[in-house]
């Protein structure tokens, strides 16, 4: 995810205030300050059998796999999705599992939940607050608070059964469920049970979330991002078992790698871009958006798989036919899709380590609203990415990487980002950007698909600890950055920190 973009120094200082915890034993200091260069033993987790002190798994590591099959239905005019999936959990653990848990993060928008009864308003208490002074509200906390309040929010969801159609049973802890096996899922064994599910999607604008809808008042049509919208199997690990804590809105998640087959029935005017690689060209794109995608693979620039022409033709119409756009992804840890009929389409192929590694289609979705602003920059930011990523880390192991515009400013799932900025509307008609819009989109299109390597494929715990993906990420975005423009000074500047570490209040890094 992207932050408000801001100098590390003013980052941490605010957290700064917490004082001295790390005063102790191990100051390893020669003052009455604590080093904070020091070795850092202390701090580091004991190898053992499941993680080797050399970093790499240990002889008894494991990780469970969650494989899904789901067949979802976009409601437009209602903004609702309804689905059903079957989930096949193999249990690669030495320990036997009597329940398991399963994170439901839609719940986050109940008026009920967690979040919503500890949402504050300039610091006071919205629900329950026994100050009888007025509490001033900005009007983007009113439209949150009457769409919060015009909306059922949160998951429904129904028929939970396992492979012999008996029902199981199930208790939904505010973004969490638990489901009761009918009987224990041994080591190495597998369970397949199923499920149906709905909810309203939320619109973006008004409720600040990492998916939902935006609508264009002037042509009447909307974009879709879908992410975070199926009941997913929370992650079993060696060291912390269930990794259930609560969905909170700003910590993201970790979850199990597998693989998906998932069917998405949407407008038959839109497009739709997907974790996963599309399995049925031939039944929703014509010949001609087929041969493009083929001369993309060897194209020197992005090619146009659909035109702004035709992205324009299909935003004056609509219609109620529908098509089912099917993906299929193998080894990815979640599934998120976007899907309008005003999305243009770029693609170009990454051909990474010649004819040895895969070919990569790198690919940007976007409206007129992004105009050559994203037809210049997207998913040639998208390809670059990846050379410089995969340089310094791992080979890129996917089919496709994907750059989507839409209502949230940047967030990450495996091979689909969504990032926000846009071009402006002058007063002759014609769309402009500034240098600094330039330099936002490049910046949060790097720094978003960096993401699809930390923590998207080293699956971290972004709940628990943000720190382990973005910092690696926002190291290494600046290094693309630079690669991309070294005049430009991109991400974290290595001075940014030197006030910070003489200051005599830190933190831990791990907050
Ligand atoms: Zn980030």
């Amino acid at each position: 995810m992207k932050r408000a973009v801001v100098t590390l120094g003013a980052v941490l200082l605010p957290i700064a205030l917490s004082s001295n915890v790390m005063a102790s034993s191990v100051e390893q200091t020669k003052g009455s300050y604590v080093d904070k260069f020091r070795q850092l033993d202390e701090a580091l987790a004991t190898p053992n059998v499941y993680r080797s002190a050399a970093g790499e798994p240990g002889e008894k590591y494991w990780q469970q796999k969650v494989n899904y099959d789901i067949d979802v239905k976009l409601d437009e005019k209602k903004r609702r999705l309804t689905a059903s999936q079957t989930i096949e959990y193999k249990n690669n653990s030495p320990h036997t599992l009597k329940y398991l848990w399963l994170q439901l993060d839609q719940n986050v928008f109940k008026s009920d939940s967690i979040a919503e009864r500890t949402e504050t308003f300039n610091g006071k208490a919205l629900q329950g607050n026994p100050d009888p002074k007025p509490t001033k509200l900005s009007l983007g906390q009113l439209r949150r608070q009457q769409f919060m309040s015009d909306n059922e929010l949160g998951f429904t969801v129904a028929n939970i059964k396992d492979d012999n159609g008996n029902e199981l049973r199930a208790t939904v802890v505010d973004t969490l469920m638990r489901i009761d096996l009918n009987e224990p899922l041994k080591p190495g064994k597998d369970v397949e049970f199923s499920m149906d599910f709905a909810f309203n999607i939320v619109e973006e604008d008004a409720v600040g979330a990492r998916s939902g809808y935006e609508h264009f008042e002037e042509d009447g049509n909307d974009i879709f991002l879908i992410a975070q919208w199926f009941p997913r199997l929370a992650a079993y690990t060696d060291y912390e078992a269930w990794t259930n804590k609560t969905f909170l809105g700003s910590g993201e998640f970790t979850l199990e790698f597998g693989d998906y087959d998932v069917e998405i029935t949407v407008p038959a005017d839109h497009i739709v871009s997907a974790t996963g690689k599309l399995d049925n060209a031939s039944s929703v794109l014509t010949r001609t958006q087929r041969n493009r995608l083929e001369e993309a693979e060897d194209a020197k620039r992005p090619v146009f798989i659909v035109t702004e022409e035709e992205a324009l033709e299909n935003e004056k119409e609509g219609t109620d036919k529908t098509k089912t756009w099917h993906f299929k992804a193998e080894n990815v840890r979640d599934f998120a899709w976007a899907s309008s009929r005003k999305f243009m389409w770029d693609a170009k192929g990454y051909h990474q380590g010649g004819d040895e590694q895969p070919l990569v289609m790198g690919m940007s979705f976007f409206p007129k609203e992004g105009g050559d602003l994203w037809k210049k920059y997207s998913t040639e930011a998208v390809i670059h990415t990846m050379e410089v990523y995969s340089r310094y880390s791992f080979d890129y192991p996917y089919p496709v990487a994907q750059s989507v515009n839409g209502p949230v400013g940047g967030m990450e799932y495996p091979m689909i980002t969504f990032n926000g900025p846009r071009t402006k509307l002058q007063d002759d008609g014609s769309r402009t950007y500034s240098q600094a819009e330039k330099r936002f989109l490049i910046g949060v299109v790097i720094h978003e698909v960096g993401h699809i390597y930390f923590p998207m494929i080293v699956n971290s715990d972004e709940r628990q600890w943000t720190w382990m993906d973005e910092g690696l990420n926002s190291f290494l975005d600046g290094v693309a950055g630079r690669e991309w423009d070294h005049t430009i000074p991109w991400g974290v500047e290595p001075r940014d920190i030197v006030a910070y570490m003489k200051s005599e209040n830190q933190v831990p890094v791990m907050t």
